[in-house]
């Protein structure tokens, strides 16, 4: 079993699973996987990405990422902040990794 992410949702990172192009994606423009928030059941797309880390497990240079839309980033950044995990929480379109 993996406990090295904490679960609020669906038990971890998020990971686009949505690897078909979009409908109307054609060659003019590159078909970008859409990237949804990280809340179990939502399907909004992220608006943010909150960078976390586990220090107990986690050594101190590795960056976990959860995506988040405007609704849920409250949330999951709580879930981070009270266990010490949120290191930042940054717009998506600024995200470069
Ligand atoms: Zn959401």
């Amino acid at each position: 079993m993996d406990t090295s992410a904490p679960a609020p949702g669906d038990g971890g990172e998020h990971r686009p699973e949505h690897t078909e192009p979009a409908p109307g994606g054609g060659p003019a423009g590159a078909p970008e996987p859409e990237i949804l928030c990280s809340r179990r059941g939502c399907r909004a797309p992220a608006a943010w990405v909150l960078v976390w880390n586990n220090p107990r497990i986690h050594t101190v240079d590795r960056r976990k990422t959860w995506t988040a839309c405007d609704d849920h980033r409250d949330y999951l950044a709580d879930f981070l902040s009270v266990r010490g995990f949120l290191l930042e929480t940054v717009p998506f379109a600024d995200f470069t990794g």
